[in-house]
Parts: C-alpha cells; structure tokens; sequence
C-alpha cells in the first residue's frame, strides 16, 4: 500500500515524501481512512508505530478542507501526557503541515505562560497540549475550546496512569459536544475502556499490534543478576559491547541519579531523566542522547514516555518495573518502524513477582541466559523489595500521594485532583 491510496492531499503526499516515508505504517493504514470519514477512532498503537502520523495527516486533511475561519478559532486538540510528547507531535505536525495554511503550537507547563499566550493570540488551528497548563489557560480566560471539531488523546492510558482522568473530564466539558474523537493507547485496562466508552461514539477499532503483545522485531533477553551487580554487568555491556546508543530504565529517581554517576565514573556519557528535573536539563539530555554525545540516557518510566527516538538499538531493563504494561512501554522503544533492537532486562531474585507479571502480560516466557561471573545466589530471597516503589504497595490504600507533578502547574482553580492508585505507585518515579 502506498500513500497515494489512503486519499490525502497533494500537499500532504509531498509533505510524507519529503520525510523519506515510503509506505504508510500498519497503524497509518487503518487509522488514516476512518479518520478521513469523520469517524471515531480507539486505536491501539505505542509510540514507535508511527501514530503522530496516523491522526495527524487525516486532522490536517479535515481542517485544510474544512471552512478557514478569519478568527482562527482552535479546531483540533490534541492532548499528551508529557511536554517532550507534546513537543514531538508539534514538530511532526509542522512538518506535515509544510505545505498548508495550518497554524500549530503547544502549551506545557514548567516554562512561562507569556510566549504561548502570545502565539495563541495570534490564532491557532491545531493546539498541542499537557492537561495541566490547558486548565491554567482555561482558567485564565486565555483560551477558547469552543470551536473544537476533532480531539485526540494520544497515550491515553499514561494519562490516566499520570492521574489526568479528572483534567480530561473537566477539558472536555468545555469543548462543543459534537465533535470527532480519537484515543490512541498503547495498553487497554478496564479503566481506558471506560474512559474510551465515555468520549467516544460508535469507535471503529484499530490495532498495529496486539493488545499487550511485544514486537516481533525485539530480541528480549533476561540476565539473572545478583542485585549488587547490576552496576557493574550494565557497565561491561556497554563497553564490551561498543554500544553507542542505550536507553536504560531505572524503577525510581534515585537510582536513575546513582546509577548515571556510576556510568559517568567508568567513562561513559550518560545522563539521567525524571521529574525532578528541569525542562532545560531534560531537553539537553535528550538532545545529546539523539545526536549521539551521550552513550546512555537513564530514564524513569514517566519521563521517558513518548520519546521519539529512532531506531534505538538497546533498551535495558535495569530494574524491572512493578507494573507489567510498562514493561511493553518500555521495550517498545526500540526494534522501532521496522527497525529490529535488542531488550535486555536485568533480573535479580527479588523481582521474580514482576518478570511473572510482565510474562502473564505478554504471554511469553521471556528467555533467560546468564552471564558468568554475574548469577545471582540460587538462595536469594525472592521477596518484593520493600523500599521505594515496591510491590506491595499495589493493593495497599493509598496514602497522600506524592506524585510526579512535572506536567503540571498548581494553578488549577477546578479544584483538587483525585489522586489514582498508580500515581501512589508512581510517586517516587
Ligand atoms: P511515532 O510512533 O508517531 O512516535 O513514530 C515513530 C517514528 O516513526 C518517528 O520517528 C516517525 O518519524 C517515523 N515514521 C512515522 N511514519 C512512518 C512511515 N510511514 N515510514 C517510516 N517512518 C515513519
């Protein structure tokens, strides 16, 4: 199949040309012509499928077709859960949109308000944006949702992870009750389907892979590893192996920082990303990662989510995460667009609970090779952890959460949120 056949203008056809795209990704096949028909669309698809794409072109199709208003009221919204996320799919709409008289901009919060205000002032077509700084806005009598003809929440399970359920409710009262909806998701829990149920009407479904299912394209491998080895087997895979690009991922803030100093003592160049830093250090960390100054870029599940990085050969589990659709998460950072990549996870005895989990998940029994000199003592305990975000806390009540705020601004005058059970889980990520 090719581009030509999906029905998209001239101008979108050279804008893809221009991207070095050939053929439209499985995702983009199927969701590109619901989209076109004005339908609502639920989607199944991680980052790395090439699902910008897949909502963006038909969004830019409808509203270059669609009658241009003088006041350039905000036609379509797309909200993300991360400001890196946001910034991405305004990057790849702008690109999109090369060829067409589209207004685009994002709003996030952790940066002043002024710039965005001004560009919104100047008229918008298509708003990116973190639900947090929308409400700011909305709040402020800033913006106005009331033209709003298509909405997209992108990675809407991560927002609900990021306890953004109640912001969605409230940024959708605002918008115009006929309108077209699409959700894309790369996990489907009880909870996304309810929240699916509630937004959007008569969905067409579409899937680029399997529910819960790992690409084809990764070789995932476990490493049993006494925990106190873990630094130094990370170590020797990255040099030993002249690995030049590697995402690694740590279970909480702390052990990102640690273990980044214990990279950068034996000569590599890694830097770590988590809520607790600034927006100026994360886009400085991602951008070396993605022109190769860095070797290693050692994230927590919330701060690596939705970065586009193409192509990535390795991600390493450093720890296992404690909830399995993270584990997919991940993984699907690499082996991205066709590309094949390697998953490694460092497995020590304490989380046997979570690499059950995570197989139950994925429905594979993920193969074990071990590494001399490196296996754990066969009578380890395999208890959960207990300190930081161990398992245990999964079915505990939760306490006043912590959580990571790092999308959000205090300003929010719909009144408090109601923190979800995964923001306790997440709270030190
Ligand atoms: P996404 O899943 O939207 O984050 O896209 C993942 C990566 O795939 C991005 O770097 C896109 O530029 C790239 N991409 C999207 N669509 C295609 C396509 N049809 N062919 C090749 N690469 C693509």
């Amino acid at each position: 199949m090719s581009f030509n056949s999906l029905g998209l203008s001239d101008a979108l056809l050279k804008a893809v040309s221009k991207k070095g795209y050939s053929t439209p990704s499985p995702i983009q096949q199927k969701a590109i012509p619901p989209i076109l028909e004005g339908k609502d669309v639920l989607a199944s698809a991680q980052t790395g499928t090439g699902k910008t794409a897949g909502f963006t072109l038909p969004i830019l199709q409808l509203l270059s077709q669609g009658q241009q208003l003088r006041q350039r009221p905000i036609r379509a919204l797309i909200l993300t859960p991360t400001r890196e996320l946001a910034a991405q799919i305004l990057a790849n709409i702008k690109e999109y949109s090369e060829f067409l008289d589209i207004r685009s901009t994002v709003i996030f919060g952790g940066v002043n308000q002024n710039p965005q205000v001004t560009q919104l002032r100047q008229g918008i077509d298509i708003l990116v944006a973190t639900p947090g700084r929308l409400i700011d806005l909305q709040n402020q009598g800033l913006i106005s949702l009331a033209k709003v003809e298509i909405l997209v929440l992108d990675e809407a399970d991560r927002m609900l992870d990021m306890g953004f359920v109640r912001d969605i409710e409230r940024i959708i009262k605002v918008l115009p009750s006929k309108r077209q909806n699409l959700m894309f998701s790369a996990t489907f829990s009880k909870d996304i389907k309810k929240l699916a149920m509630g937004i959007l009407h008569h969905p067409v479904h579409v899937e680029a892979t399997p529910e819960n299912t790992t690409v084809d394209a990764i070789i995932q491998k476990v490493y049993p590893v006494a925990k106190e080895k873990k630094t130094e087997l990370i170590i020797k895979l990255i040099t030993e192996g002249n690995w030049k690009q590697i995402l690694v991922f740590t279970r909480t803030k702390q052990g990102a920082n640690k273990l980044t100093e214990s990279m950068i003592s034996a000569g590599i160049k890694a830097a770590a990303i988590h809520g607790n830093k600034g927006q100026g250090a994360r886009t400085k960390a991602l951008a070396g990662f993605k022109d190769g100054s860095l070797t290693a870029l050692v994230a927590t599940d919330i701060a690596a989510r939705g970065l586009d990085i193409p192509l990535l050969p390795h991600v390493v589990n450093f720890e296992l995460p404690n909830i399995p659709e993270d584990y997919v998460h991940r993984i699907g950072r690499t082996g991205r667009a066709g590309a094949s990549g390697e998953a490694i996870s460092l497995f020590s005895p304490d989380e046997t609970i979570f690499l059950r989990d995570i197989e139950k998940l994925v429905g594979l029994k993920l193969p074990v090779e071990n590494i001399k000199g490196f296996e754990p003592d066969p009578n380890a305990s395999k208890e959960p952890i207990k300190q930081g975000q161990g398992r245990q806390q999964r079915n505990s009540t939760p306490k006043k959460p912590k959580t990571d705020t790092t999308n959000r601004s205090s300003n929010n005058s719909f009144g408090p949120r109601r923190p979800s059970q995964n923001n306790d889980r997440r709270s030190n990520r």
